[in-house]
C-alpha cells in the first residue's frame, strides 16, 4: 500500500462547500485554523468562552460553543489537549456527529488507548504535524511544507483517504509529505520519544553536567560550553539539514577524531534494554492506563515530581548563566 503522499495526491478542492470546524483555539488549533481559510476552506471555531475564544474572534472566525461547531462543521478537527479530549468527545462533540460526516485528530492517543470510540458511520482521520503550532503556521506563510503523520482509522463513506489528504494539503503539509500510520505507530513512536528518548538524552545532558561541576569547573562556563551557548542546538539542527555524518564536516579534525573514538565508550546495552521496556509499556497500553489513572486521582505524582524538578540545583545554575552571559 502506497505510504508517502505529496502536493499532487491531495486535492482540497475535495472539501470546498464543506465546513470545517476546529475544536481548540490553542497551538495546533490556531495555526492549522489559518492556514486552512488561506488555502480557500470554509472555517468555523468551537471553543469555550475563554482567552482563545477571543483571539479567534479578533482572528476574523466565527466562532461558536463546541457542540454547536461540531453540529454546523461536517470535517471536526480535534485541536485541544489530548487529557481533556474524551470528556469533551464525550459531551460536546458526540451529539452533534452526524453520519457521513469526519471527525479528525491530530494526535492517535485517544483512538488507539480505546479512550475515545467515535460511533460507526464517520469517518475517522488523523493529521498528526511533526511540528510546533507556531512551526506549521510560520512554515506555512514561508510556502514550505513540515511532514506529518496521517491515518484513517474508520472509512465510513469510503473517501476518509481524500478527506486526510485535502486536509493535510490545506494545512501545508503535503508540500514536504505525509506518511500513513495507524493511529496506533503515531502514539506509540509519539510516547517513545517523549519516554525514552528524551529522558535518556535529559539523563546523558545531567551527568555531563554534573561531571563537570564535580571537576571544579565554573557553573556558567560548564551551562554555557555544554548547552546555553546554542551550538549544540545549532549541531542538531545541521543534522537535520545536512545528515547526521555529513554534519560532523563542519567541525574539526580534533573534534571529530576524538568523538569518534571516543563514542565506542558509550554503547551501554543497558540504555537500549531500558528503551525495550519503555516501549513495551506504551505498546501494551500499560502508560495509558496509568496516566489516565493519575489524572483520575488528581495528579499526586505529577504535582510531587514537578515539585522536585524545580528544587533541582540546575534551575539556579540556568538563571545564574543566563545573567552572566545575557542571554534570553
Ligand atoms: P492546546 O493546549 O494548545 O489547546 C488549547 C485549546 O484547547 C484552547 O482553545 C483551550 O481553550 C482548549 N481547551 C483546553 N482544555 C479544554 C477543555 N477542558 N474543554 C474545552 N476546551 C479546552 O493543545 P495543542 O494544540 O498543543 O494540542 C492539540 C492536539 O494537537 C493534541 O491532540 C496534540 O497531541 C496535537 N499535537 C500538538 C502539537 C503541539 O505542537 N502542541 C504537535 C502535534 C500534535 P481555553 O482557552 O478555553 O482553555
Amino acid at each position: 500500500m502506497k505510504r508517502l503522499y505529496y502536493d499532487r495526491d491531495a486535492d482540497v478542492g475535495f472539501l470546498k462547500g464543506k465546513t470545517i470546524g476546529v475544536i481548540g483555539y490553542g497551538n495546533q488549533g490556531r495555526a492549522q485554523a489559518l492556514n486552512l481559510r488561506d488555502s480557500g476552506l470554509e472555517v468555523i471555531i468551537g471553543v469555550r468562552a475563554d482567552e482563545t475564544r477571543q483571539q479567534a474572534k479578533s482572528d476574523g472566525f466565527e466562532v461558536f460553543p463546541i457542540r454547536e461547531a461540531a453540529e454546523k462543521a461536517q470535517v471536526v478537527m480535534m485541536l485541544i489537549p489530548d487529557e481533556v479530549m474524551p470528556e469533551v468527545f464525550k459531551r460536546q462533540v458526540l451529539p452533534g456527529l452526524s453520519k457521513g460526516n469526519a471527525i479528525c485528530f491530530a494526535s492517535g492517543y485517544n483512538i488507539a488507548f480505546k479512550l475515545i470510540e467515535p460511533p460507526s458511520g464517520i469517518d475517522v482521520v488523523m493529521v498528526a504535524p511533526r511540528m510546533i503550532g507556531a512551526g506549521v503556521r510560520q512554515r506555512y506563510v514561508e510556502g514550505r511544507g513540515f511532514p506529518s503523520f496521517i491515518g484513517v482509522h474508520q472509512d465510513a463513506t469510503g473517501k476518509a483517504l481524500k478527506t486526510v489528504l485535502a486536509i493535510a494539503k490545506g494545512i501545508g503539509s503535503t508540500k514536504s509529505g505525509v506518511m500513513l500510520l495507524t493511529f496506533a505507530q503515531e502514539a506509540e513512536l509519539d510516547l517513545f520519544t517523549e519516554q525514552a528518548f528524551g529522558p535518556a538524552f535529559g539523563q546523558v545532558l545531567m551527568s555531563a553536567i554534573q561531571t563537570l561541576i564535580d571537576a571544579g569547573y565554573p557553573v556558567e562556563a560548564v551551562m554555557v560550553e555544554l548547552i546555553l551557548s546554542g551550538e549544540f542546538a545549532y549541531s542538531m539542527q545541521k543534522i537535520v539539514e545536512l545528515g547526521f555524518f555529513q554534519q560532523m564536516e563542519l567541525h574539526s579534525h580534533t573534534s571529530q577524531y576524538g568523538s569518534m573514538t571516543r563514542s565506542m565508550r558509550f554503547m551501554i546495552p543497558q540504555i537500549a534494554q531500558t528503551m525495550k521496556e519503555n516501549l513495551e509499556e506504551i505498546r501494551s497500553g500499560a502508560f495509558a492506563r496509568e496516566w489516565e489513572a493519575e489524572q483520575k486521582a488528581g495528579l499526586p505524582l505529577f504535582n510531587q515530581i514537578k515539585e522536585l524538578r524545580n528544587q533541582h540545583p540546575i534551575a539556579e545554575w540556568d538563571r545564574k548563566t543566563r545573567k552572566a552571559f545575557r542571554i534570553g
